[in-house]
């Protein structure tokens, strides 16, 4: 929609300030969970650790879950291959109710969603193309040969295939984790569970292993449904996310949306214990009719002079408190913390108004 102020017109119309909208493609939805709940019946009472969950995760994503300890994460999780079962609500995945699955078609459901774990939850006394094997061996459709074969893929898909015949404890911790995602994608599952499955790991080993989920993703068309503590998890791997706090998922969207725009309490305090959401001081007034403004944008408009344009056909100069620009999953952003000069309230509404028109969010902060 067009403004009428003669500032948001000239805005409108400058050449570099064109707002292009970005293109929404349909997807799939592969996991659908509907109205989730998760009673614990304890000896010191019962415990909700769920309540009235929904989340629809699309074929192919990285999905983030994201949540302090306790808030529900793991229960949530496992309740897409039934380690857990709901107390209430439905799970679907691919398009089936699996909620009430037991016997051979629970197996199968595992066939389809593999599974990885902080510690790896590998069997020390087998040595790692054993372990590997083992899936395989349980689903037992493949004669000896072709689980070999299966093996050595799995195993150089990861990176292991030189320590095929070393034993877990010989591994660092990293290998032990690629051991365990080459044993959860041996029988080809579409959809790949992480339970905190780099918690356990150094900065630079869990940066390898996010990269290493990256590839699987792309090359096997794998969606990855992760759980985690650390917004940084997030912010390298994930396409969305959903903020779970004492059971009840508090926000979701698209992680470039939500890391720019935090709406939740919550979601603003992961932001700043990990450095990523850290506010300039802007709660002192100058008492002179200055305003300071976080705006933030993506796609696009990143890309262009705002600042530079802005300041030009507004005729105002603004100066920088805090700025953040970069990339989540190669769309740009960028959120700036910026202060104007003294302004009557009709300058301020027109500023907003002309910064609506571009599509660039703003919030006034003083
Ligand atoms: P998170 O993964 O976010 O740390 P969990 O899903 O592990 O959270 O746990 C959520 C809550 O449910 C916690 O308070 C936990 O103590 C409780 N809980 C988890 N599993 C059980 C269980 N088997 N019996 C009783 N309480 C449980």
């Amino acid at each position: 929609m067009l403004r009428t102020s003669r500032f948001c017109n000239r805005l409108v119309t400058g050449a570099r300030l064109t707002f292009l909208p970005l293109t929404v493609q349909a997807s799939r939805t592969v996991i659908e969970i509907r109205g989730v709940g998760k009673t614990y019946h304890t000896p010191t009472g019962a415990f909700q650790a769920l309540r009235g969950v929904d989340l629809e995760i699309a074929k192919g994503e990285i999905f983030g879950i994201i949540g302090r300890s306790g808030a529900g994460k793991s229960t949530l999780l496992r309740m897409i291959n039934l380690l857990e079962r709901p107390s209430t609500g439905r799970v679907l995945v691919e398009g089936t109710d699996v909620t009430d699955l037991d016997g051979e078609l629970l197996r199968r459901l595992r066939q389809r969603v593999g599974i990885i774990f902080q510690h790896f939850n590998l069997l020390n006394s087998k040595t790692v193309q054993e372990n590997v094997r083992l899936p395989l061996r349980v689903a037992g459709e493949l004669e000896r040969p072709a689980q070999d074969r299966r093996v050595a893929e799995m195993l150089e898909l990861v990176g292991l295939a030189r320590h095929a015949v070393k034993y877990p404890l010989q591994l660092s911790g990293g290998e032990r984790q690629r051991v365990g995602i080459a044993r959860a994608l041996a029988n080809g599952p579409h959809i790949l569970l992480c339970d905190e499955a780099t918690s356990a790991l150094d900065p630079e080993t869990t940066q390898s292993i996010l990269q290493l989920l990256l590839q699987i993703n792309q090359r096997l068309a794998l969606t990855i449904v992760l759980i985690t503590h650390g917004m940084d998890v997030i912010r390298a791997v994930a396409d969305r996310v959903a903020i779970l706090d004492h059971g009840t998922v508090v926000e979701s969207g698209k992680v470039v949306e939500v890391f720019l725009n935090p709406r939740n309490s919550v979601t603003r305090a992961l932001l700043a214990e990990s450095g990523i959401e850290s506010e300039a001081e802007v709660t002192t007034d100058a008492g002179d009719g200055s305003q300071v403004l976080r705006i933030t944008y993506h796609g696009p408009l990143a890309e262009r002079p705002l600042l530079t344009a802005m300041s030009r056909e507004s005729g105002l100069d603004f100066a920088i408190l805090q700025a953040s620009v970069g990339r989540l999953k190669g769309v740009p952003y960028g959120r700036l913390t910026i202060k104007t000069p003294p302004l009557e309230q009709d300058g301020l509404q027109r500023l907003l108004q002309a910064l609506d028109a571009q599509g660039i969010r703003h919030e006034v902060l003083r």
